[in-house]
């Protein structure tokens, strides 16, 4: 095997929840491929004859000094429609924000121009973000979510879109709407087709099956994606228990919670991805974590539209796959380090409390809050996990989709003493305070795309 790129300098992953692995000064080896062949450590007598054939074919990547690969981060909730509407429009609840600013802007990207200038705007600044992989929500037309995985394609993110579907003419408005289930159902049917058929053996784009939520969609249409799911065996994404009234709706019309009715629809696979989920119970998790299902814990959007916090820890100990999403535009930060500090935050405020007019130990739920190490992992190898996508970790076999962080730069928040820092300090400053202006290169599949 002649490698394709050999980055040589230090870096950090966390290839379990629990452990946090420091990769000191090692030679990280990618193949034609893009996937990572081998990570050679310094005590290794092949590292230095590498480094050196690397350097002579001109395919050697010294890391600068102050500076260490990280994996790739993963985002599992975007609607790329609303990227225009990030940082606005938050002082509504779910289901007037929906009708009074979403349904309308969304609507707006039947102009393919439009999904166009937007859509490329978006996949370049969430790379520049650092996210390397994104599972997005597109709108309800077929063509411009095409449009958005060739903006994927054209930047090389690797992503996962979605043909929102939504048919109830009870709770979609007339502009925005697929015509009725059948309709629906084709059109998802035919963009998996064409998606799949703009790209290869190993493709970096997926197509996913995208009911909205089930209030938007009728049994019909549940019924049909459910099937097209098993058919395909594409990735699944939807809303899940996010709000007090999304959970309601579904309890008064079918019975039952959303996980529960999602499998009944054939919609909850080892493939399925909810987002947020905040309502979800110890029988949900069970159901959940026997089927492989994960959730995108959305910490800041939960914050606006869901008045609760996602029980990460408990979803986590009862088996759950979990990883962040930025939520945009329910959440107002395009970056999943904003992310991973927010579900920090949060997982505080549940275990330990917010109101201060109850004593100590009546103010939280008295759970453990996550650590740096669960949170970055989370954001990485989690994210990856509930995908079933081999990115995440800086390991043998691994897709090389990684970033450079660099400390001391100007504008930035990461701060590095190297006689104060001890390398695990040193991580949990690149958790808490690694930034915009932290991130240097990035690579998705081996390919530099910034
Ligand atoms: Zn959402």
């Amino acid at each position: 095997m002649q490698p394709a790129l050999v980055v040589l300098g230090s870096g950090f992953h966390t290839p379990a929840r629990d452990r946090l692995e420091v990769l000191a000064d090692c030679a990280f080896i990618v193949d034609g491929t893009g996937r990572i062949a081998d990570v050679i450590r310094p005590e290794d007598p092949r590292q230095q004859a590498l480094a050196a054939w690397a350097e002579a074919q001109g395919v050697l990547h010294r890391l600068p000094a102050d500076a260490w690969l990280i994996p790739g981060l993963v985002d599992l909730h975007v609607h790329a429609p609303q990227w225009p509407q990030l940082g606005k429009a938050l002082d509504a609840p779910l289901e007037v924000w929906l009708q009074k600013y979403t349904f309308p802007l969304e609507a707006r990207f039947a102009d393919p121009d439009f999904a166009a200038e937007v859509y490329d705007d978006l996949v370049r600044s969430l790379l520049a973000q650092g996210t390397t992989t994104a599972m997005y929500f597109g709108s309800v037309h077929k063509r411009p979510n095409l449009i958005l995985a060739e903006a994927c394609l054209r930047h090389g993110q690797r992503a996962l879109v979605g043909k929102v579907a939504m048919d109830d003419p009870a709770t979609c408005p007339a502009f925005y709407r697929d015509a009725d289930a059948a309709t629906a159902i084709a059109e998802t049917r035919a963009f998996i087709a064409e998606l799949r058929a703009m790209q290869g053996e190993d493709p970096l784009v997926l197509p996913v099956i995208t009911p909205r939520f089930i209030p938007s969609c009728t049994d019909d249409l549940l019924e049909g994606l459910g099937q097209l799911a098993r058919e395909t065996g594409c990735h699944v994404q939807t809303h899940a228990s996010e709000s007090d009234w999304a959970a309601g709706y579904v309890r008064d019309r079918l019975g039952c919670s959303d996980c529960t009715a999602l499998d009944r629809f054939g919609l909850l696979t080892d493939r399925t991805v909810l987002a947020h989920a905040n309502f979800i119970d110890g029988n949900d998790m069970a159901l959940m974590a026997q089927r492989g299902a994960a959730v995108a814990h959305c910490p800041m959007s939960n914050a606006y539209f869901a008045n609760a916090i996602f029980p990460v820890r408990r979803a986590l100990e009862a088996g759950v796959e979990v990883g962040l999403g930025t939520d945009i535009s329910g959440g107002f930060s395009p970056s999943i380090l904003d992310g991973l500090r927010h579900a920090l935050m949060t997982s505080r405020h549940l275990g330990r409390g917010a109101d201060p007019t109850l004593p100590p130990e009546a103010r939280g739920t008295g759970e453990a809050p996550l650590t740096a190490v669960e949170a970055f992992w989370l954001a990485t190898a989690g994210g990856a996990d509930a995908l079933s996508l081999p990115v995440g970790r800086l390991a043998e076999g691994q897709c090389f989709d990684a970033l450079v962080i660099r400390a001391n730069l100007p504008g930035s928040g990461l701060r590095h003493f190297p006689g104060a820092d001890r390398p695990e300090e040193l991580f949990e400053k690149i958790v808490l305070t690694a930034d915009r202006a932290a991130i240097g290169d990035i690579w998705v599949q081996g390919r530099k795309v910034r």
